[in-house]
């Protein structure tokens, strides 16, 4: 089976070439196009492109395309991308004004370029699904909870792939098994001990979720992607009451307030230095305070979640870090862990240094806690879902 994944940014359009064999892939291609203006041009020019490789004979010999849709109102899990899909896709335009847009376009325009294939969305909100009501909840007046205000989650194809990735390196395949179904089936019973996992997606977008015997059971995104954890340069949790108090005494405009806190704040915001943390931590050794409070301020978030998740679980089997930061940087890995020998985490300092990018066990030998590093790739976690999808369609 060839399946495509199109990546759709605001003025971007990148795509890989799968040649799916069950869950196994082997990239064929891949390739993108910055500032773009004409969607329905790049597209006819990537596959004429591949056509002209030799990578495919004809376009029609692309079986599927894949979208990684972020939020969707009254929609989620992993769908068909039809009509219905991209009008949930233009009702909550204004909440995900960047990422909506982009993908309802891609969609109506892969349904005219290759109407042969099927099309299909990963909603980043999939994994959610069935994180218990009581948490899904704001304590907001009937109203509003109508109008679609709750907490969605975000980061949903990285955490599943670290959910079912994580089951499979702990030997847990029956759990590796329920996540991998998990959009066909829903979640299944589990006989034998519980696993009980957390996944911080660290990157330049950053999120925090407890995952029960395969199945997501909260997250620390909110309704929308300005909440959680301080992002690269956005504000992640703030108390409602900012919000008006900061327009009233700053004088702000809503859309002046909602521009400083979606592009002005988090690691950006709090240093004054960079969205990078790389820059942030640059800083922070040359004694910048400023960076050092960034630093310090993200990863007390990242412990008040993972703390949170372990409790509602009622305990911790393993702890994963995915993602740019997660993957690369030991140092911020070492913070998150440290002091926690009472509640059986401890790392390994030498293997937490040698670990880069690779997937990797952290966990010192006598740790009860497993300490895990594992890659994202999101294109080849959509790519599967995409496969399963069919499957179960065919
Ligand atoms: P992602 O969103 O997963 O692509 O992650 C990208 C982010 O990871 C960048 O914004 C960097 O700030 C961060 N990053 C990558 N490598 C490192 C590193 N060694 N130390 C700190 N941050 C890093």
């Amino acid at each position: 089976m060839l399946v495509l994944i199109a990546n759709l940014g605001s003025t971007s359009f990148k795509y890989r070439l799968y040649r799916m064999e069950s869950t196994e892939q082997e990239v064929l291609a891949k390739g993108g196009y910055e500032r773009v203006t004409d969607y329905a041009a790049v597209i006819d020019d990537a596959l004429a492109t591949l056509q002209k490789d030799g990578v495919i004979a004809s376009p029609d010999e692309i079986d599927a395309v894949g979208f990684k849709t972020v939020l969707g109102k009254d929609l989620s899990g992993c769908v068909v991308a039809d009509d219905v899909c991209v009008k949930a896709l233009d009702d909550f335009a204004a909440v995900a004004p960047a990422h909506n847009p982009p993908y309802a376009n891609g969609i109506r325009q892969f349904a005219q370029s290759l109407p042969k294939a099927q099309l299909v969305a990963l909603f980043e909100t999939a994994f959610y699904q069935w994180v218990p009501q009581a948490r899904a909840n704001y304590a907001l007046p009937q109203a509003w909870r109508d109008a679609g205000i709750k907490r969605y989650g975000f980061h949903g194809a990285s955490h599943k792939f670290v959910a079912e990735r994580s089951a499979e390196m702990l030997g847990r395949n029956d759990v590796a098994a329920v996540t991998a179904a998990l959009y066909q089936k829903g979640p299944q019973e589990i006989s034998g001990t519980p696993l009980r996992v957390v996944s911080c997606h660290l990157g330049g977008s950053s999120s925090v979720t407890g995952i029960y015997n395969g199945v997501a059971i909260g997250t620390s995104m909110g309704f929308s992607p300005q909440s959680g954890l301080p992002q690269n340069n956005r504000v992640g949790d703030l108390d409602s009451g900012a919000l008006p108090y900061a327009m009233k005494t700053l004088g702000l405009t809503l859309e002046e307030a909602e521009r400083q806190m979606t592009k002005e704040s988090g690691l950006l915001g709090l240093s004054g230095v960079s969205n990078d943390l790389r820059d942030v931590i640059a800083a922070m050794k040359d004694g910048n305070p400023h960076a050092a409070l960034a630093l310090d301020h993200l990863v007390d978030s990242i412990r008040h979640w993972v703390g949170a998740f372990a409790w509602q679980m009622g305990g911790l089997d393993a702890l994963v870090f995915t993602a740019g930061i997660g993957e690369n940087n030991s140092d911020l890995r070492a913070a998150v862990c440290a002091g926690l020998e009472n509640f059986g985490l401890v790392i390994d300092s030498d293997k937490n240094t040698a670990a880069r990018a690779v997937e990797a066990e952290l966990q010192a030998a006598h740790s009860r806690v497993k300490i895990l590093v594992i890659p994202a790739n999101e294109e080849q976690v959509l790519a599967r879902e995409v496969y399963r999808k069919i499957s179960s369609l065919s």
